[in-house]
């Protein structure tokens, strides 16, 4: 590193979402900044979001869209109000307002929220849109989800890049971070060193930001190791867990409904139960081995926690018709019934309804086959077994294997220890070390909510690191 005396050095280990903006942040702010990536190239990860789209943020925003363990061990009833995160999006809303925005000849993006929850969360949305406008890069929305114009996650990363290299950011791709130590003899070359970081070579830096992600994605280079250098400092790490992944199931069966896309309502249930706050609707896709889609993903989250207590008999219940209220559904039913003709096969009650896959999985499952002839069933409990057919569909009970894991997760649930860090992301174990993203104890929702935090989280430590000690 050079040697201007009176600037902040700031090290940021990992250029992921969170490490990218983190050096943009540090060195807007005037630090001279080290970027360490041990991926041969920045934003690996980044690039495979929103299936190479990169679904950025989301205008419908509202702290339950974000969990943390702290609020799920408090009250499980809660899991999905972590109120205590509340105070990090303050802070991330006071950072990213002072950003420089407008440096490029385009007009801000002013999008609408689509809810306005009077939290800071919205506005950290805005001021996110903002700041990336003023970059060079461009959304479109869709619903509330909010994409590049270009629909394109590779633009991101080069956006991020030229961000960086403009600044005069040192990116050191393929170079793991091996050690982080306090600096006990530091040079007089870095005015207030406190790290001495190990890598290719040995730095020492004023301040730190540990932006090292999660074991979500191993494919894309992620792994666990980055807790370690945060534990290093004293720090607690809540067992990271797959979340946003998809769900085995025990029925060999579901194979017949292999590749079917299609509404549904998704339940999870343990001992019988609804476990509070498990209940999505959306596109379920059925696979191989098990369900996903972005209710499953959704789901995966509580079971993952459940699985982490050893909690048994794990089910999900499928709602096929989610949309027909019950009397709507016994007029289905009725009209079914009456209209099956000897003729018919079990699997024509179905037609119109659902999928010929999803019939024929119901109709093996309840052990028939799906040309059996309506006049083949015993006249006196006809009206019985078809009756039984289509409550299937209504409550579909499937029990739950597992999840996809890490390798098919999107996100982890766990981290560092949200209580353990200030506001500004600062630990508050060891002054002049940051951490950010998903390394901390925060997991978003599906639809750019990761991301939006990542990104957040980011900008407040990078900016914080560099004001540190001035
Ligand atoms: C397939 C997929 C799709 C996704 N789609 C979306 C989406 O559309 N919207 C959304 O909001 N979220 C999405 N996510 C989640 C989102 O990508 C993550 O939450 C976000 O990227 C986390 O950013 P991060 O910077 O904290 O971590 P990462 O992006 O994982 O970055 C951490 C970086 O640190 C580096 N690193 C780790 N240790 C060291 C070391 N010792 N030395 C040097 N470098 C190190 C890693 O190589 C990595 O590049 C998706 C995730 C996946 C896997």
């Amino acid at each position: 590193m050079g040697t201007d005396l009176r600037r902040m050095s700031v090290a940021v280990i990992g250029a992921g979402a969170a490490g990218c903006i983190a050096a943009i942040a540090a060195a807007s702010a005037g630090a001279r900044v080290i970027l360490y990536e041990k991926n041969d190239r920045i934003g690996r990860k980044l690039a495979a979001t929103g299936n190479g789209r990169c679904n950025l943020t989301n205008l419908n925003q509202d702290l339950c869209c974000y969990h943390t363990s702290e609020d799920f061990a408090r009250d499980a009833q809660k899991v999905n109000t972590p109120e205590n995160s509340a105070g990090f999006f303050d802070e991330f809303a006071a950072s990213l307002s002072g950003a420089e925005t407008g440096a490029f000849p385009f007009p801000e993006q002013n999008f609408r929220m689509e809810s306005e929850c009077g939290s800071s969360v919205s506005e950290c949305t805005k001021l996110l849109i903002r700041l990336f406008n003023s970059f060079g890069l461009f959304f479109h929305e869709r619903q509330g989800y909010v994409y590049p114009r270009t629909d394109s996650a590779a633009a991101v990363v080069q956006i991020l890049e030229r961000k960086l290299r403009s600044l005069g950011v040192d990116i050191r791709c393929g170079e793991d971070v091996l050690r982080i130590e306090s600096a006990k003899i530091p040079p007089k070359t870095v005015p207030g060193a406190r790290f001495k970081i190990t890598a290719g070579t040995e730095e020492y830096v004023s301040s730190v930001v540990l932006a090292c992600g999660s074991p979500a994605g191993p494919h894309l280079g992620a792994d666990d190791k980055g807790y370690r250098f945060a534990e290093g400092f004293g720090h607690h790490i809540e067992r990271p867990l797959p979340a946003l992944t998809s769900l085995t199931v025990n029925d060999k069966l579901l194979r017949t409904a292999g590749g079917v896309r299609c509404e549904a309502k998704i339940e999870i249930l343990c001992g019988g139960r609804a476990v509070p706050g498990a209940c999505e609707c959306g596109e379920l896709q059925i696979t191989g081995e098990g369900i996903s889609g972005i209710p499953v993903l959704q789901l995966s989250r509580s079971v993952s926690l459940l699985m982490k207590e050893k909690k048994e008999d794990i089910a999900a219940i499928i709602d096929f018709l989610p949309e027909f209220d019950e009397k709507d559904f016994l007029e289905v039913k009725k009209t079914r019934i009456s209209g099956a003709c000897g003729d018919d096969t079990l699997a024509d009650i179905f037609t119109g309804l659902v999928h010929p896959k999803i019939a024929s999985y119901i109709i093996r499952r309840q052990g028939c086959a799906d040309e059996k002839k309506i006049r083949n069933l015993p006249e006196d409990g006809k009206e019985e077994i078809i009756s039984g057919l289509l409550d299937m569909l209504r409550n579909c009970l499937l029990p739950i294997k597992g999840t996809g894991g890490f390798e098919k997760a999107q996100a982890a649930c766990g981290g560092v220890v949200l209580s353990e860090l200030r506001p500004t992301m600062e630990s508050r174990f060891c002054s002049g070390l940051y951490i950010a993203g998903e390394m901390t104890d925060i997991d978003g929702r599906c639809g750019g909510y990761n991301l939006t935090y990542a990104f957040c989280s980011g900008y407040t430590a990078g900016l914080h690191a560099a004001k540190d000690g001035t």
